[in-house]
């Protein structure tokens, strides 16, 4: 054997921050616009804080994650999840680049019919769906996804006043290697559940089980959880076209890929940690293409996708303020914006960016909002550069959920605009108003008056 030839090591220094002796810094630039527009006129319009989507990230995310699914399976459908951004404007781009509605309430399902979405292009998944919203989606030929056996029950009676077969699929939920398990919603695969569902639908025969659903979990960094998932409802999919001879004309695969946020806790961050878009659809697609379907038997595969499409496109712009010193000595900032509508301040820590010039000096501090409770932290720990009252900032990957899960407490709501594809805001929700909140309370006459 020959002798190995020496190789001089080479030790390679990896800089994540310039240290200072405060801390590493993490910020390098200001971030001033939003595909054009100023983040300083954007303020003096539409005031502060101020939510701002980008209509140009929503198309390219969408665009990329169908290129992703299209490229490896010859039927996709995506449909938007209301839940994780249901303002209309926000929606509509995505009806616009052909997704279908996914609703989970009510209240969400009349939403899509309002927007102009086709009842037979709306999946009504959730626990909780009363009789007449029941009614309303098998009049509107919807897609209803069964959560429970009362659910079926109600539907099986309700097929005797409406002459019509309702098109269902069950929600499925499996062990897919990820604990907690998600096992509160729909039919449990492994104890047998999700047949005892399928054998009374396909018995009673008042129905047509045109699907399976799954929604494995959520921010589910594991892509493999999805080859599993796939599979387990593929199996399920072909013993039904054995034992019945009917075919699930779709497997829905739900929603929870991960966003490029950064997980509280976690030492890298999101952007650069979570899982490409690719490795969710290699994982889904092989796992279906493998699993013994005819050719002209395939099914469709839908996609629910929320949180990995538009939390990107979602940026809060917020004001500093005050300054000051804790008992402890450290630094605390306090901000125009809180929990209230940074919900998801509670399991991310935002990036966050000066919208101006800053020196390259960096403080340690507590980034609290506006609110009177404690619990009201933006970052536990964040390294900026000092900041005074006024100065700006734009906080990161706020797209998902915060406009939906956003609380009116102490004060008002915050106006949403969208930045279209030429660098022109819009105006997409205004900011509420006292008269808002005041238009659903009532007042009993014997309280009317009162002297002081
Ligand atoms: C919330 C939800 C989604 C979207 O989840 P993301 O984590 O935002 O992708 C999809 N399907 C169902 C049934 C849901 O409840």
């Amino acid at each position: 054997m020959a002798k190995l030839q020496y190789e001089r090591p080479l030790i390679q220094k990896l800089n994540t921050g310039t240290m200072n002796k405060f801390g590493t810094r993490t910020e390098y630039r200001p971030h001033t616009e939003i595909d054009g527009a100023k983040v300083e006129d954007l303020m003096k319009e539409f005031g502060s804080p101020l939510f701002v989507i980008s209509e140009k990230t929503i198309r390219d995310k969408f665009n990329d994650a169908n290129r992703a699914f299209k490229t490896r399976y010859p039927k996709v459908q995506f449909v938007w999840s209301y839940k994780t951004n249901y303002i209309a404007a926000v929606c509509n781009v995505y009806h616009q680049l052909g997704s279908w509605s996914e609703v989970v309430s009510g209240f969400e399902y009349n939403k899509a019919l309002k927007s102009g979405v086709p009842g037979s292009k709306i999946i009504f998944n959730g626990p909780d769906k009363t009789v007449e919203e029941l009614k309303l989606a098998i009049e509107n030929n919807s897609l209803i996804h069964i959560d429970h056996l009362d659910e079926l029950y109600t539907i099986i009676e309700l097929t005797s006043e409406i002459q019509k077969r309702p098109k269902v699929a069950i929600r499925v939920n499996m062990d897919t290697g990820i604990y907690p398990m998600w096992d509160r919603f729909g039919f449990n695969y492994e104890n047998g559940q999700a047949w005892d569902a399928i054998n009374k639908i396909v018995l009673t025969d008042k129905m047509d089980l045109v699907g399976l659903h799954c929604h494995i979990g959520t921010f589910m960094l594991a892509p493999s959880a999805y080859g599993v998932a796939a599979a387990k409802l593929s199996e399920l999919a072909l013993a039904i076209r054995k034992k019945y001879g009917k075919t699930i004309q779709y497997l829905d695969m739900g929603g929870g890929f991960a966003s490029k946020n950064t997980l509280k806790g976690s030492f890298l961050s999101g952007a650069d940690t979570t899982p490409p878009i690719d490795d969710y659809a290699e994982a889904i697609t092989t796992s279906i293409l493998n699993a013994g379907f005819l050719e002209e038997e395939l099914p469709t595969l839908y996609l629910e996708t929320g949180r990995a499409l538009i939390d990107e496109a979602g940026y809060l712009l917020g004001t500093v303020i005050s300054n000051k010193r804790l008992s402890d000595g450290r630094k605390a900032t306090i901000m125009d914006f809180g929990v209230n509508i940074l919900f998801t301040a509670f399991w991310y820590d935002h990036k966050i960016t000066p919208a101006q010039e800053f020196s390259h000096y960096t403080e340690n501090s507590v980034m609290y909002g506006p609110l009177c409770m404690n619990i009201d932290v933006v970052r536990e720990n964040v390294t900026l550069p000092p900041m005074k009252k006024g100065d700006h900032v734009v906080v990161h990957t706020v797209g998902a959920y915060n406009m939906t899960q956003w609380m009116q407490f102490i004060s008002l709501r915050p106006a949403v605009v969208m930045i279209d594809m030429k660098g022109k805001a819009h105006l997409i929700r205004k900011r509420e108003t006292l008269s808002n909140i005041d238009a659903s309370e009532e007042m009993p006459g014997y309280l009317k008056e009162f002297k002081l």
